[in-house]
């Protein structure tokens, strides 16, 4: 019961001593120490080989199959020294996890087990048996063929596990018609074909030295813990990863005093040991105690090239959850675990550039500077304007539902915080086409030096889904749980879009005689003209914005089954296709999937839902309620009155939770429809309200039932028992 499990999870925390992991080296001395890294590969390969290696990863040549052989051979004994024993291709398949299957290095001979030659191909190519990841419909099952594929680009690594380790290889997946069934095969494509069009961009700037033009992105990453105790009494987390029920805590109840010294010491023991798997992985971690919501915390990496900032977001978040097992807690990484309490995101900080040209989205300091970084940020404002709804559909998920738009998260509105400096140069640069002339204080492009841009300071535009924080965007609306590969994917591509349409425009006017300047200074006033309305400095979390938005044309897809149909729009699928990230069949068969996936999921809910009124909250609720009318008979027959509220509070509750479950029991046994969208869309409109009509009475009842008679650990409990 509920009761038990607390004393269970009191006892663990009141007990609690950090285990002593003899943690002697200094964090400096770990950083990638378990990867295949550029350095390692310098020590270990041919001198022709690693420059071969380096120029598919620094400057995406193709990789020179002959180089295979000696890179596999050079890896595997690597991997042998430091004690591995398998290696696995790891993957990154549409539901958004990683997914890994193991092989060893031995292999049977006549004499016994013996090591295996770990070839080139191996290396470079792996098939699992991968029939049950979700595809879409692109593969039929007779022809089920998926394959792996080392990327270069992102190192291997050893994975550590007290018994063995194993040599893991970042990899995509593709069907055998080259089909991507994954979440890193777009990424891969939407970066090479942003690169090309910031190229133009570039040239026309007139640099003559451009090095492949790349996006960064760093995740910060928010997610909750719970004393394993609570976790395992709870059915709900284990199968959905969020509470179905559960009213909101009462302010004051004992524990909060009493227990509050044991959280930073246990909390931060695991942070301790997170940093140091990340630190060994290389990955930059520094970690932060989220202050709004109990039991919730952050952790941020340094930002990486976005490809690596995605095989180490998704690592990220599987280490979480690894180490917090061994302290004794469960690491929830679900958008909203607890309703009523502030959910979970994950923050995408995003910059383009390289090393040559540097940060693109820097203002710097001279004006030339300047023009060139109003033009990047151009693109992005005409991107994220254009296709808002693409932003949207990316980070929809079912979880992501109970997130977006809860006044602790950004609106399902995709809009554009620049700051009141940057948003007044594009004003001006508005009303420079207005007016025809130059006045005095407007901005002159290339003369006038802009004055230097501030840094957003903290929180102050929270409410914005897409902000820009003085040198970067930060993309807000994506869920904890999710992959970073989608945002990063849209972003790419849209950027690629707009800088194409800007390069396009620029090298016609100039062709047709336009000075440089005025010619940019022309893209620029027709992009913010047509494109400004998506520019927003307000309060998103206002009921007044979502009129204005609406005012202003700006899209409000409230939830999953709204966004997810923009994949199938024609000039969504045209802008996937021309850029060659998602051929139209690859983009349907990601909205099937992704529209199967938020029916199945709160299928499961409801299913989950279900179970829990019906084997555990009725039984309470009537035996509690059997209980007070057995003391009303006992003091009647003694002659005495028996007035209880409560009682008659109960019996109205348990009306109401029979009534939901017969509800819910109905909507779950009715064929939701033939097509996945229509599944989808009856998940939305006939699920979810059932669920909510049990929940509501279970709820209810949870605040009247005596507290050693309740089944579930309590809200309370699990965000303060720590
Ligand atoms: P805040 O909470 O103020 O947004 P954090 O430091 O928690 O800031 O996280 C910011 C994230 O943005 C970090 O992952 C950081 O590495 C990343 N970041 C910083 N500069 C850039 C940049 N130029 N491009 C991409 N990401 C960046
Ligand atoms: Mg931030």
């Amino acid at each position: 019961s509920g009761s038990q499990s607390r004393r269970q999870a009191i006892n663990a925390v009141t007990g609690y001593q950090v285990p002593d992991k003899d943690f002697t080296e200094p964090l400096g001395e770990l950083f990638g120490r378990n990867t295949f890294s550029p350095a390692v590969m310098k020590s270990r390969l041919p001198k022709s080989v690693y420059k071969s290696v380096m120029s598919t990863i620094d400057k995406g040549t193709p990789l020179d199959p002959t180089v295979a052989d000696v890179v596999a051979s050079a890896m595997k004994d690597w991997a042998l020294e430091n004690g591995a024993s398998h290696y696995a291709h790891v993957f990154y398949p549409l539901t958004g996890l990683t997914a890994e299957k193991h092989d060893s290095f031995l292999s049977p001979e006549d004499s016994g087990a013996s090591m295996a030659e770990f070839a080139g191909k191996t290396l470079i190519q792996g098939e699992p048996d991968a029939s049950s990841f979700p595809n879409g419909g692109i593969r039929n099952t007779f022809e089920a063929r998926g394959y792996t594929g080392w990327d270069v680009t992102s190192p291997a690594y050893i994975l550590e596990n007290p018994n063995g380790n194993t040599l893991c290889i970042p990899t995509v997946f593709i069907s055998w018609t080259g089909e991507a069934l994954d979440k890193k095969t777009p990424l891969l494509r939407s970066q090479q074909a942003m690169s090309k069009q910031a190229a133009r961009v570039l040239t026309l700037f007139g640099h003559d030295d451009i090095d492949t033009v790349v996006s960064y992105a760093g995740a910060e990453q928010e997610y909750f813990l719970i004393d394993r105790h609570f976790y395992f009494s709870r059915p709900d987390l284990m199968s959905s990863g969020r509470t179905l029920f559960g009213a909101k805590p009462a302010k004051g109840q004992q524990f909060d005093d009493h227990y509050f010294g044991a959280i930073p010491e246990r909390v931060l023991a695991f942070m301790i040991e997170v940093d140091r798997e990340l630190f060994k992985q290389g990955i930059l971690a520094k970690t932060r105690h989220n202050e709004v919501a109990p039991g919730q915390f952050e952790i941020a990496p340094l930002f990486e090239k976005a490809n690596l900032a995605h095989d180490h977001q998704q690592l990220m978040m599987t280490t979480l959850q690894r180490v917090a097992q061994r302290y004794g807690m469960e690491c929830l990484l679900h958008e909203k675990p607890f309703a009523g309490v502030n959910g979970s995101g994950k923050h995408v900080n995003f910059s383009i550039g390289n090393g040559n040209q540097g940060n693109l989205l820097n203002p710097g300091d001279t004006p030339h500077e300047n023009v060139q970084f109003l033009v990047f940020c151009a693109a992005v404002i005409r991107g994220v304007h254009k296709y808002g709804g693409v932003l949207r559909a990316v980070v929809a998920s079912a979880r992501n539902d109970h997130r977006l738009g809860a006044n602790e998260a950004p609106p399902a509105i995709i809009s554009i915080f620049l700051g009141e400096q940057l948003a007044d140069v594009f004003d001006q640069i508005a009303a420079g086409a207005l007016t025809g002339s130059k006045p005095a204080g407007t901005l002159t492009l290339g003369v006038d030096t802009l004055p230097p841009f501030k840094a957003d300071p903290g929180d102050r535009n929270r409410t914005s889904p897409f902000a820009f924080t003085g040198n970067r965007f930060e993309f807000r609306a994506p869920g904890s749980s999710q992959s970073i590969s989608g945002p990063m994917v849209a972003i790419n591509t849209i950027l690629a879009d707009s800088l194409d349409y800007i390069a396009t425009e620029l090298e016609a006017l100039i062709e047709g005689g336009m000075e440089f300047d005025a010619a940019v200074q022309k893209v620029l006033k027709d992009i913010i003209t047509e494109h400004g309305a998506v520019v927003f400095n307000g309060d998103g979390y206002a009921d007044a914005w979502q009129v204005e938005a609406a005012e202003r044309g700006l899209p409000n897809l409230k939830t999953t089954v709204d966004a997810l149909p923009q994949f199938d729009r024609p000039e969504v699928k045209d802008l996937f296709e021309k850029y060659g990230v998602l051929s139209n069949r690859e983009l349907a068969s990601r909205l099937e999937v992704y529209l199967e996936q938020y029916a199945l999921s709160v299928m499961l809910e409801a299913s989950e839902t279900l179970e829990i009124a019906k084997t555990k909250i009725l039984p309470a609720a009537i035996r509690y309620q059997g209980e007070l009318a057995g003391a009303a008979m006992n003091l009647k027959a003694i002659g005495m009155s028996f007035d209880s509220p409560t009682l008659d509070a109960i019996t109205a509750s348990v009306g109401a939770l029979t009534s939901g479950i017969t509800g819910l029991e109905t909507a779950l046994g009715i064929h939701a429809g033939e097509s996945s969208m229509e599944e989808a869309v009856y998940a939305m409109e006939k699920l979810i309200p059932a669920m909510a009509a049990v929940r509501a009475a279970a709820d209810e009842l949870e605040g009247l039932v005596a507290d050693d008679t309740w089944p579930l650990p309590t809200y309370q409990e699990m965000l303060h028992i720590l």
